[in-house]
């Protein structure tokens, strides 16, 4: 009979598998609950509550850290202004009394938990637990996901509850890999998955475990993981891993790997993660509808965003809000189907004529990426190829920089006579990237000006020019900040709204050159990145986390030695206080250090 394993049997094997040091030992132990503790009927009730993120038969809980915290905040009862209650809420940051779980939120909830949940387990089967989930999944506002999350706690003890946010934030923290999940459930079971990212089919077309299953090839509608590319670090060991084949050098574009699943009429847009872009269907089915000539097929490629007033390529964020002058763009870089039949196991050489049979190119629209051809725009540096055989190294040194030059995310090389593999990255694709400076904590710069947009967002701030700080005497605030580079990527548009909405009182014109920069803002006299407006006191600016190109630039344009070749804004620091702003010196300090590396 389904539904009798119980899950307090699952929350020991968690405890166990996360214990156990060994990859060896973590597998055995998940192989003996199949082989002992958990009935056939339940394997995919067990197994969708450890690869919650592979679970696709519930929707979306809409919980994240900080809505799941009131959440259980008020499932509780608790005051909003309680030790334990503020403790959830700034579990990144800690509280008046830090813990040692500060930044782990499964932690600090179990402690709360632990102070009002009793020992005892509630005997929770996992069909239960998995009912309530759903429940949870399907409640539609905060006070249902409430009431449903003070069902959960009453019915579990602190241990448990301590994995089902866990569940709920789909991460436990095993330390074992999925591919190990799935190769202790059934030998066929990792294949099986990647052909249909149905794990509920996997877990009942494998429930005979000793059954080998004959190999499954991709169908229309059903999401298959991609081949994947493995990066190298340079043209040279690219060229060397590829030795001897036929090489084909890409652009790697930067938006959204999407699969386009056209079944007469019926299309889906697959994303990495199996999801399935229904917001899409509205930019994009007619082109498809039209331009891809056969009935069924699957396209490989990337979604992009099309600035049609400017004819170019647009940041991928701005897709959210689609609408003139931006349109959707696919790039079909693979075929994957076509009719009939998966079409995988040609060569990609094959695959390429396939893509110049059934899709007719729409400028801006759907557009297919083959050598020398295809894609009809034009890079900024006026080539219209994005695309080409290679055959030598400085074929791909070459093309290399111009798409560094291009500012494009790099290239991608691609052995020609090679099939396409779902979730293979053994090297038969290799990518090519600029290194960046992982900002981390390092790079974390204050903003001291603005600069106007341009057309859509005209008339408001949409860059900043960022400063480092001066060296501060020990145990002082800095007093002085340095222009250091100017950024305007990275954040959605949310984000740079919210950023400016913030600074905005603080925006003070630069009436240049009837009055100078503030005294507390060192900048050159180059007019190239004057900004429009400063912040009018460093105390009330926002610190943001910066990446770029690893290689600085020496520069005169800003005041500071160094600036940042291609700088993005990685993240908005609104944890950390003006004065913890970068210092030159570091900074310096870290071009060096890095440039010896
Ligand atoms: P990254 O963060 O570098 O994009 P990733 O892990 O998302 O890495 P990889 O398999 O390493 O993915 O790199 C391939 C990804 O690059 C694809 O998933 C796709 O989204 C993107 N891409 C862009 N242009 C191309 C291209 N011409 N051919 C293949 N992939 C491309």
């Amino acid at each position: 009979m389904s539904g009798e394993t119980k899950f307090s049997v699952m929350c020991s094997l968690f405890n166990w598998i996360q214990k156990s040091k060994s990859s060896t030992k973590k597998r055995s132990k998940f192989r003996k609950f199949l082989d002992t503790y958990c009935k056939p009927t339940d394997y995919f009730a067990a197994v969708r509550l450890i690869l919650p993120n592979l679970d696709r038969e519930r929707g979306s809980y809409g919980l994240k850290e900080s809505v799941l915290a009131t959440c259980i905040i008020d499932a509780l009862g608790m005051s909003r202004e309680s030790v334990d209650a503020v403790r959830l809420i700034n579990w990144r940051k800690g509280g008046a009394k830090t813990g040692v779980n500060v930044g782990n939120f499964s932690l600090v909830a179990s402690e709360v938990l632990q102070r009002r949940q009793g020992m005892i387990s509630g005997g929770l089967t996992i069909k239960e637990l998995n009912d309530l989930l759903d429940r949870l999944a399907s409640s539609e506002n905060r006070a249902e996901k409430t009431s449903v999350l003070s069902d959960l706690i009453k019915k579990t003890n602190a241990q448990e509850m301590k994995w089902i946010v866990m569940i709920i934030l789909k991460d436990l923290k095993l330390g074992i890999s999925e591919k190990s999940i799935f190769h202790e459930f059934h030998p066929d079971a990792e294949d099986l998955f990647n052909v249909t990212c149905d794990l509920k089919l996997v877990c009942e077309r494998l429930r005979d475990r000793r059954q080998r299953h004959k190999r499954q090839d991709i169908e229309v509608g059903k999401a298959v993981r991609p081949q994947l590319a493995l990066r190298v670090a340079n043209a040279a060991s690219a060229w060397k891993k590829l030795h001897g084949k036929e090489v084909v050098i890409e652009c790697k574009f930067d938006g959204d790997r999407i699969q386009i699943h056209k079944n007469g009429h019926e299309i889906h847009f697959f994303s990495r993660n199996f999801l399935d872009h229904t917001e899409y269907i509205h930019g994009m089915s007619n082109f498809i509808k039209q331009n891809v000539l056969v009935d069924r097929c699957i396209l490989d490629g990337e979604m992009l965003v099309w600035d049609t007033s400017n004819d170019r390529f647009a940041d991928f964020g701005s897709n959210q809000e689609i609408g003139f002058p931006y349109a959707l763009l696919h790039v079909a870089f693979d075929i994957l189907y076509v009719g009939d039949s998966s079409v995988i196991h040609q060569s990609l050489k094959e695959r390429h004529e396939l893509l110049k049979k059934v899709v007719k190119p729409v400028k801006g629209s759907l557009e297919i990426l083959v050598p020398d051809g295809g894609l009809n725009v034009h890079t900024t540096a006026g080539e219209p190829c994005w695309s080409r055989i290679a055959y030598n190294v400085d074929d791909v040194e070459t093309f290399f920089k111009r798409t560094i030059e291009n500012r494009d995310e790099g290239i991608v090389l691609k052995d020609l006579e090679s099939k396409w593999e779902p979730s293979d990255r053994s090297g038969k694709w290799l990518k090519l990237k600029p290194d960046y400076v992982r900002a981390g904590s390092d790079l974390d710069v204050l903003i001291i000006g603005g600069y106007y947009g341009s057309g859509r967002r005209g008339g408001q701030v949409a860059q900043f020019l960022m400063g480092l700080a001066e060296r501060p005497a020990p145990n002082t605030y800095p007093r002085r900040f340095v222009s250091f580079c100017r950024v305007g990527t990275g954040l959605s548009d949310e984000e740079l709204d919210a950023v400016v909405n913030k600074l905005k009182p603080y925006f003070r014109k630069y009436e240049y050159p009837k009055k100078g920069p503030p005294t507390y803002y060192k900048v050159t006299n180059n007019s190239k990145e004057r900004p429009d407006v400063w912040i009018d006191s460093p105390e009330k600016s926002i610190i943001l986390s910066i990446t770029s190109d690893i290689r600085t630039i020496r520069s005169e344009v800003f005041a500071a030695p160094y600036s940042l070749r291609f700088p993005r804004i990685d993240k908005v620091r609104d944890d950390k206080p003006w004065h913890e702003c970068l210092d030159v010196e570091s900074f310096v300090e870290l071009v060096h250090s890095s440039n010896h590396t």
